[in-house]
Order: C-alpha cells, then structure tokens, then sequence
C-alpha cells in the first residue's frame, strides 16, 4: 500500500556501501522525518518503508540507478584556486556550494589540493555506490498545516526554526 500523501514519517536508518563499510547512520541518534509522497527520500526506499508495520525493521540493497546513480567522471572539473573566495581555506574532503546561472545549488566536494588547480566533484558522494540499507519505521502522523506550507517536517526529526 503506498502512503497517503503528507503523512511525517519518522524511521531510523543506517546506509553501508558494498564493502559493509556504513556511511551515515541515525540510530542511537536524531530519527529522520520526512513528509510522504514528495520525493523527500529515494523513492525505493519510500515503498518499502510504506509496506512496514510501526516498529517494523527491513533491509533492502539498492543499485546505484535505485540510489544516487552511476558515477560521472565528466562532472569532476578542475578549478583555479583563484575562483574560490579568497582566504578561504581549500582542503581535500570540503563540501562547497555552486551556483549556476539559472540559480541551481550545485553542492560539490574537494577532492584534491595541487598547487594552483583544485579538483571538484559534483557527484553525489554516495553516485556509483551499491547500498545496503537497514530502516526502522519509528512512527506516523498527520502533517500539520504548516508543514505543508513549508514542505517540511517540524520537530524530532526535522526542522526546528
Ligand atoms: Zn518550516
């Protein structure tokens, strides 16, 4: 059964890439809240998450066209340290923020430092990865109008502003 639309949804979940190696996980700490039926989380992960009980547990592995898709050697660039703020430290391992033309974020990693010429990525760090991930659905409610006003979700889990 697939949600009804707008529902907050609050699951706990650990991702690992093929090696086993986890990447991010939320147990032990803040649960993640999203509103449903909005392409919040990938939409796999969103199906199965809908056929589970309240306190249910599931895994599910994802390809990497499921997840965050194939890896793009054409989105790694170089860039001149010049373009970068100036004084702003470069290091390997940074995430920046671009902004195109038409006034897209375009988030993207510094991958690597030589002299002048500043390697970046634009992959999503987790693009060309399988993943493996464990969830927990923690709970259910009806969203509040201003979550919908604000296409989030307030409290545990969400914004708190
Ligand atoms: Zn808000």
């Amino acid at each position: 059964m697939p949600f009804k639309l707008d529902q907050v949804v609050t699951v706990h979940l650990s991702i690992a890439d093929e090696t086993g190696e986890v990447l991010e996980s939320t147990f032990g700490s803040e649960p993640l809240a999203f509103l449903s039926g909005r392409q919040q989380i990938l939409p796999r992960l969103e199906e199965r998450i809908a056929t589970m009980p309240i306190h249910g547990k599931s895994t599910l592995t994802l390809s990497p066209e499921e997840a965050f898709g194939a890896y793009d050697e054409s989105a790694v660039r170089i860039a001149k340290r010049s373009s970068f703020p100036e004084g702003a430290p470069l290091e390997e391992g940074m995430d920046f923020v671009a902004v195109n033309e038409s006034g897209e974020e375009m988030p993207f990693m510094i991958t690597k430092v030589e002299g002048d010429d500043i390697t970046i990525d634009f992959n999503h760090p987790y693009a060309g990865k399988t993943l493996t991930i464990d969830v927990e659905l923690i709970g259910m409610r009806e969203a509040t109008p201003e979550e919908l006003d604000h296409g989030h979700v307030h409290g545990a889990g969400g914004h708190h502003h």
